[in-house]
């Protein structure tokens, strides 16, 4: 699974093994001035990538740790920067796709989405929005959380869509309803939404991305999980 995001990871090391060393207050150099462009483009660091370790850095470091309910040291350790390098690939999109086929994937996850009590359970075709939606839960910046939805969003309403036509294959009149009513009622909410807190914003964006989440899971369960049960 996601072998060439090893390979990246890898190579990340073997470049960087050189700074492998924690980062911390004081220290300087090329691992420090990455550390920092990742913190700046996921918005916990507001300041140049000087690749000097100070203050500001250590501030949005606890931050970063803050927001994924790790414990605020304010170092890095060269496995918690590899979390971090992930974090950014995520939301930024830098790391898209596992690089492996339909049929390997339908091997790998089940045929349909699936709630359980405890999470959701993804199926080949949703797995990676999945993974991506598992980061709302962490309480982001909203700068990562525009970069994350910009790209989750239209990526769901696509995975909709897709359903919707498949669908519609067996029952098109059902499924043209269904998709009408859902339409409708997501474009009421948004427009409350928006008015409320403002188009484009943090808070309507991940609302968009939940209301999205729950409607593809559903209706993959409708259509491919819940016939299995039958
Ligand atoms: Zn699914």
């Amino acid at each position: 699974m996601r072998r060439w995001i090893i390979c990246i990871l890898c190579l990340f090391l073997l470049c960087s093994s050189a700074e492998a060393a924690t980062l911390k207050r004081g220290t300087r150099g090329e691992g420090v001035r990455e550390m920092q462009q990742w913190l700046i483009e996921l918005g916990y660091l507001h300041d140049e990538a000087d690749g000097v370790f100070g203050k500001k850095t250590e501030a949005a470091v606890k931050a970063y740790q803050k927001s994924v309910n790790k414990k605020q040291t304010g170092t890095l350790t060269a496995e918690q920067a590899d979390e971090l390098m992930f974090l950014w690939m995520e939301i930024t999109g830098a790391m898209e796709g596992d690089g492996l086929g339909e049929d390997e994937l339908k091997e790998l996850y089940p045929d349909g989405c699936a709630w359980t009590e405890a999470e959701t359970e993804y199926c080949w075709r949703h797995f990676e929005l999945g993974r991506l939606y598992s980061l709302l839960h962490y309480d982001l910046p909203d700068q990562a959380v525009l970069l994350l939805t910009e790209r989750l969003v239209p990526q769901y309403e696509d995975a909709l869509m897709a359903l919707y036509d498949e669908w519609s294959e067996t029952d098109p009149d059902k499924a043209a309803e269904e998709q009408e009513k859902f339409e409708t009622f997501l474009s009421e909410h948004e427009e409350q939404m928006v008015n409320a807190y403002g188009a484009d914003s943090a808070v309507v964006m991940k609302d968009l991305a939940v209301w999205l989440h729950s409607a593809c899971v559903d209706l993959c369960f409708d259509l491919h999980t819940a016939a299995s049960y039958e």
